[in-house]
């Protein structure tokens, strides 16, 4: 095996991981020093949000139930608003990404630290990147201050996850992984925690999907969104992530099943730049192509495979084509717009090359 030379700068946040760990926010603000939390959550999820407000007791300033995708600037503004009204000190979310993001956006401004409660795969808690959408354009950037300073994986919280949520996030966290695989900033340190979460993932999701109660496959998936959100939260990404950006922001489709279904397609596309990181990818999935795996995967996820069944047109895609080439980033395989359009055409009627 050889080694390249790499600067790796781990990130400072401290993981509370295991069935039944939920019961362990209460101590984990009080080592923080933190007392006046405001509880964050999405509206469909509000009674978590107060149960764990009320296991929080005078710790709990408030619960704000409105957190919704992409982040948007008006929901900012109120929850900025609650937090000012209830003197919090700090943020503690409970859900998925959207929740997380919210509490990123807090940290920003008025620069509230955040506790994070993981609830789905996504692995935003493990990553100082945040992002907040004004007037339909979602500003992103990545700076420390939002990482949150403690997060909580409770594989219990996560038996209810609907089966579509389970294996689009999954998905989504694989696709962070194999990124991260081939990343211009890899080294050896996320590359271990990309190929393992990438099996972990994989066999978690697919247990998880068959029999939503079994503890040890949810246990195995968080820990996969764990390892995928560490390698997220430490190199850049490329192709991929820029395709699904353009796709949610310019097109709406749905985050986490936008990345599902054009990840076997990239990984075709970007298989003869990155060789070596790609075969770390079929080994992790027990195959010998990693495309093909991937596409396999979604199918025995029950995600769909073709992005006109999410809302994609054919129309749409010379002008995805255009946004996802007008600036050059880094990639194992250099993507002109032609390119761009094959792939997109590939992953619009699910055909994989
Ligand atoms: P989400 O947070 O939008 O949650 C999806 C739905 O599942 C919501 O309705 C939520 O209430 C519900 N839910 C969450 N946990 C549940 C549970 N345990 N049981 C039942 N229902 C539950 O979805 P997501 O996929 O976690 O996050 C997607 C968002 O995260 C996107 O906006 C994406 O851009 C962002 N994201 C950011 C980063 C980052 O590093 N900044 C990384 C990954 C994703």
């Amino acid at each position: 095996m050889k080694i390249a030379p790499f600067t790796f700068e781990s990130l400072p946040s401290r993981v509370v991981f295991g069935a039944g760990a939920l019961a362990r926010v209460p101590d984990e603000l009080d080592r923080l020093g933190w007392k006046r939390a405001l509880v964050l959550v999405t509206p469909q999820r509000r009674g978590q949000g107060e149960e764990l407000a009320a296991a929080l007791g005078s710790r709990a300033a408030g619960l704000f139930a409105e957190a919704r995708p992409h982040v948007p600037v008006d929901m900012v503004m109120r929850a900025r608003a609650a937090a000012a009204a209830a003197g919090a000190d700090c943020t503690v979310s409970i859900g998925g990404g959207s929740t997380v993001g919210l509490g990123k956006a807090l940290s920003l401004d008025p620069g509230l630290p955040q506790l994070a409660i993981a609830t789905t795969y996504a692995g935003s808690e493990m990553t100082p990147l945040w992002g907040i959408t004004e007037g339909g354009v979602k500003q992103t950037g990545r700076d420390v201050r939002v990482q949150p300073r403690a997060v909580v994986y409770d594989p219990l919280l996560t038996l209810g996850l609907p089966g579509r949520v389970t294996a689009a996030s999954a998905m989504n966290a694989i696709a962070h992984c194999v990124e991260a695989l081939y990343s211009i900033d890899a080294n050896p340190m996320t590359s271990l925690s990309a190929e393992e979460g990438i099996r972990a993932l994989a066999a978690g999701a697919r247990a998880a999907v068959a029999a939503p109660d079994d503890i040890d496959a949810r246990t195995l998936a968080l820990y996969g969104a764990y390892l995928s959100g560490s390698a997220l939260g430490a190199v850049g990404m490329a192709l991929h992530h820029k395709l699904c950006h353009v796709l949610g922001g310019a097109f709406d489709l749905p985050h986490a099943e936008t990345h599902a279904i054009v990840l076997p397609h990239v990984v075709r596309f970007n298989q003869s730049g990155a060789p070596e990181a790609i075969a770390r990818a079929a080994r992790a999935l027990g195959a010998g192509d990693a495309a093909a795996a991937l596409f396999d995967l979604l199918a025995e996820l029950g995600l769909p495979r073709r992005l006109d069944e999410i809302g994609l047109r054919a129309e749409d895609l010379p002008r995805a084509a255009d946004l996802v080439t007008q600036r050059s980033y880094p990639n194992p395989r250099a993507v002109t717009r032609e390119d761009a359009l094959e792939l997109l055409g590939d992953a619009l009627v699910g055909r994989l090359r």
